[in-house]
């Protein structure tokens, strides 16, 4: 482990400050923001992340959850991964949000993980996290190990040839079909980014996964005022019940009137290599009978594009199985 500094940050404005000093972009800043430390500290540790400085923002004043002025929920970027699961408006507005932070992890985890960190979080990509190994994301130009490696949990939507790595979170798809936006302080002042334009694919530049620059604090999350009537359900399959990544996970939002399909909003989990929004699938199911044949033909389209790799072909069906099951779930209790 690199040493570093460390400095503690009492305003949003000095922490701004202390971040545009980075000379790199925040996946591998030369100084970091930490809050909750469950991802960097962890990375840190394997020499993956090697910051000069760690800029300490659990000070500010970043952890409210509180109604948006026009309507909707802001959540500040330190509110903990735990509180926003179980505050009575998330559980009962936006149960997809709840759902999936409360499968994510382990409770002390969730005590820790703040709603910033979890939408900064980094791959599980096994090569990733070695630095004895290739991998482009890590090391620019080096090569991609899991590419003919081992790659059962990764990615088969959005891959390119230079990185195939999954993006690992749960509280980001559900973010995603919640349309949510993300409010970042920078030395330029503030700006509201829609989650949809937060993350990049990796492209032929997989070391960029976001469309953050030195400096950028994310201070927080706001979601949508709740359509009337809407029902929401994340559905996670993994290979335990606890503690484990997504292998596929679907995160519904959608309204029914009768047995019609007025509105659906559909993101993808475990199979991305960004929280995967499917237009697709939400453009076969609004203005149809909710039902089997119309929840398969979703399904396959959101996979339409899939590109396995050599160990996770088996993510297709699994996702496709996943988001009919949510999607019945959804529509059944509606
Ligand atoms: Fe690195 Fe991406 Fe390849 Fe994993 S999939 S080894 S993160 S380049």
């Amino acid at each position: 482990m690199q040493t570093f500094q460390y400095q503690q940050s009492i305003t949003v404005d000095q922490a701004v400050q202390a971040g545009a000093r980075s000379k790199t972009a925040q996946q591998f800043a030369d100084v970091r923001f930490i809050a909750g430390g469950t991802t960097l500290v962890d990375l840190m540790k394997l020499d993956v992340e090697r910051p000069n400085q760690v800029v300490d923002i659990n000070t500010l004043p970043l952890a409210k959850i509180e109604p948006a002025p026009g309507g909707g929920l802001v959540i500040g970027a330190l509110a903990r991964n735990s509180a926003v699961a179980h505050h009575p408006v998330v559980q009962r507005d936006y149960a997809v949000l709840s759902e999936a932070l409360l499968s994510g992890a382990s409770p002390q985890l969730r005590n820790m993980a703040t709603t910033a960190g979890n939408l900064l979080q980094r791959t599980r990509c096994p090569y990733f996290r070695d630095t004895a190994h290739a991998c482009n994301k890590r090391e620019p130009g080096t090569g991609c190990s899991a590419i003919g490696g081992h790659n059962r949990m990764l990615a088969i939507l959005g891959t390119s040839k230079d990185c195939i790595a999954s993006n690992p979170s749960d509280q980001n798809v559900a973010l995603t079909a919640l349309e949510a936006t993300i409010q970042v302080q920078g030395t330029k002042g503030g700006r509201s980014i829609p989650i949809q334009d937060f993350y990049l694919k990796p492209g032929s530049t997989p070391n960029r996964e976001n469309i953050l620059e030195p400096g950028d604090l994310i201070v927080s999350v706001t979601l949508p005022a709740p359509v009337p009537g809407t029902q929401s359900h994340y559905l996670k399959l993994r290979d335990r019940a606890a503690y484990e990544f997504a292998l596929a996970s679907a995160a519904i939002v959608i309204k029914t009137n009768g047995s019609r399909i007025e509105r659906a909003r559909v993101a993808l989990g475990g199979v991305g290599t960004v929280p995967w929004r499917s237009r697709e699938a939400e453009h076969v199911l609004e203005g149809q009978t909710a039902n089997a044949a119309t929840f398969r033909r979703a399904a396959d389209a959101a996979l339409k594009d899939a590109q396995p790799a050599s160990e996770n072909g088996f993510k297709v069906e699994l996702a496709k199985r996943c988001i009919v099951r949510t999607l019945t779930g959804s529509t059944q209790s509606a």
